[in-house]
Formats: structure tokens, C-alpha cells, sequence
């Protein structure tokens, strides 16, 4: 496996000018275990101070799972200065404890891990934690990103699947097995394709990336393999821009009623939209606003604001250190 630490670089063009405002920034590393990528950052006093990010080992055993992260994080443990905390974001179920992962779909070999001590045991210097990856990036929009120090924070995450968590004056909100609540399958009262669940219409298959590529394929957009794809699409002059700006402005309207059922739920001050396809955001987030002004009643929820994360790709990494870090000062 190919490893690169690069200097410290930021996840986007906001995420620098957000961590360069904190000082005294707690000293830690995250791993952000996803599906596809294992990302890396190591924080410091002066913010951000190295990022990395390499292919997850393909199916595999959980020892050589285990080694592969032992060995990223290795890379990022700067050689001479003592104990360093080291925060895990992993895409699944943890048990009660955080200690031990139930259940990894993409990751099979890593149920039943307890992958936290087992890279601590081969990794004397560092202390781990785990959580839910959606936990980890809420928690970093909340306290450094777009969350704006508000009190209530939702963290909606739209990537290869859908997801939310709930930060409420920094801590992290744990209703059923570490999250929320199984928000990817609220019911939106929409047509669409049946999901793995066996329902039809959960919110997963309308707003998740490959359930956004599905509705492209059949509103007549045959070629879009990707999101970034269709946001090219939407954006730049051609033939199929007038039926890609309708299906992202669709999109909009449908996150707006999934919006409007946590709003009422959560009464939050602020809501984050993050994952892979808030990077489109420009194009949906202006119909998700509407639909949720119009439809929220103002004694309930007068100020909530709607605002795309500020973290970029690291997000989930950034706040799994930071987890880590508070744990270990505590
Ligand atoms: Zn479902």
C-alpha cells in the first residue's frame, strides 16, 4: 500500500482559515476508516499539521486490517515526543462501550474488533477511541466548522450513504446504538427504488450519491457516473444542463422535507449539510432552505439555519481527533 504524509494541507479553502483561528489546538491524530480511503490528519498548536490518506485494504483478513492502520498511524506519530491520543472513525455499529465494532458492512472482517486496543497494544504511545464516523465529522463541524458554535447542531452527512448526528452543546447526542436514529430509512413519501431495508422511498435511496445517480438515470441523464459528474453537468454549458439543474434542484426539495421531520424532532439551531455530495451543494441547498422556511412552524423552530460543512474530506478524521483528545485530557 502506497503511503504519503503531506505537510499540512487543508481539506478545503474554508477548513484552513477555521483551523488557523484556533489557538492552542489539543495535540492528537484521527483515522478516518472508511470503505474506500483510510484518511489521516494530525492536529497540533498550529492546527491542521499533516494530512493522509491511502486505499483501504481490499478484503482481507482483520489482522492485516489492523497492521495497515497501525502502520498509517505510525507514519503520523511524530518520532520524539511521548503519548499521543488517537481518535478512530469507523463507517458502522460500535457496541455499548465504543470499544468493540459490531458490525462494519463494507469491512466485514472488522466485526467484533476491538480495533481501538488492538492498535494501541502494538502502538505503546497512543491511546485510542472509537466512534460512529458520523459522530466524528459532526462533532468537528460543530466545534470548528460550519456549526458556528451554535447550540443544537444536526450533521446531515450525504455520501455513499445518508446519515445524520446531533451535537447539542458540544456533546454528542447517542439516542439508539451511538446515533440518532436509523434516519436513512425515514419514509419520505417519495416514488422511488426499494432499498436494502426492503421499504421504498426511505430517504437513503433518494439522497444518498448512488440514489441521486439512480434518479439521474431515470430522468433521461444516462451517462452521469458520478455526482461530481452531474454537478459538471448542471454547471457548465451542454445539452443535458437544463434536466441536471432540475434534478439537483429535486434534490433540494426532497432533503427539504427530510429536513423538516429532524427539524421538528431535534429543534436544532443549525443544520450542516456534509459528505461527498455537499460539494454540490450550491445547486440543492437553496431548495432544501426554501422548502423548510415554508413548511417549519416558527414557534417551533424560529431560527434554524441551513449551511453546508466547512471541513471538506477530512472532516470525519478532524473530529475523531478531536474526540480523542478530550478524552485523554479528561
Ligand atoms: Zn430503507
Amino acid at each position: 500500500m502506497k503511503l504519503q504524509v503531506t505537510p499540512a494541507r487543508p481539506a478545503s479553502a474554508e477548513s484552513a482559515g477555521v483551523l488557523l483561528q484556533l489557538k492552542n489546538f489539543p495535540r492528537a491524530i484521527g483515522c478516518d476508516l472508511g470503505g474506500t480511503n483510510l484518511k489521516l490528519v494530525r492536529l497540533g498548536p498550529s492546527g491542521l499539521e499533516a494530512t493522509s490518506e491511502s486505499p483501504t485494504p481490499g478484503p482481507t483478513t482483520a489482522s492485516a486490517m489492523i497492521r495497515a492502520i497501525t502502520g498509517q498511524v505510525k507514519a503520523m506519530l511524530p518520532k520524539s515526543q511521548g503519548h499521543w491520543p488517537l481518535g478512530i472513525a469507523v463507517p458502522g455499529f460500535l457496541d455499548e462501550s465504543r470499544e468493540r465494532i459490531v458490525r462494519l458492512s463494507n469491512l466485514p472482517a472488522l466485526s467484533g474488533v476491538a480495533l481501538g486496543h488492538e492498535v494501541a497494544r502494538k502502538l505503546r504511545r497512543v491511546g485510542a477511541i472509537l466512534d460512529a464516523d458520523t459522530n466524528a465529522a459532526a462533532h468537528a463541524e460543530a466545534t470548528v466548522g460550519s456549526g458556528g458554535g451554535k447550540g443544537r447542531v444536526l450533521y446531515v452527512t450525504m455520501g455513499t450513504g445518508l446519515g445524520a448526528a446531533l451535537v447539542v452543546a458540544g456533546e454528542i447526542v447517542r439516542v439508539s446504538r451511538h446515533t440518532v436514529g436509523q434516519v436513512a430509512h425515514l419514509p419520505l413519501g417519495e416514488r422511488g427504488h426499494r432499498c436494502y431495508c426492503g421499504a421504498v422511498g426511505c430517504a437513503e435511496t433518494l439522497l444518498s450519491a448512488r440514489g441521486i445517480l439512480l434518479r439521474a438515470r431515470r430522468s433521461g441523464i444516462a451517462k452521469a457516473s458520478s455526482t461530481l459528474e452531474l454537478f459538471e453537468l448542471a454547471t457548465r454549458r451542454g445539452p443535458r444542463r437544463a434536466r441536471a439543474t432540475r434534478l439537483w434542484r429535486e434534490t433540494g426539495g426532497v432533503l427539504g422535507k427530510l429536513l423538516q421531520i429532524l427539524a421538528a424532532l431535534f429543534s436544532p439551531d443549525r443544520i450542516v449539510i456534509g459528505g461527498g455530495v455537499a460539494g454540490a451543494a450550491e445547486l440543492f441547498l437553496p431548495d432544501a432552505r426554501a422548502w423548510l422556511s415554508r413548511s417549519l412552524t416558527p414557534a417551533l423552530s424560529p431560527e434554524v439555519s441551513v449551511e453546508a460543512a466547512a471541513l471538506g474530506r477530512f472532516s470525519g478524521a478532524i473530529g475523531a481527533a478531536l474526540l480523542a483528545a478530550r478524552v485523554d485530557r479528561a
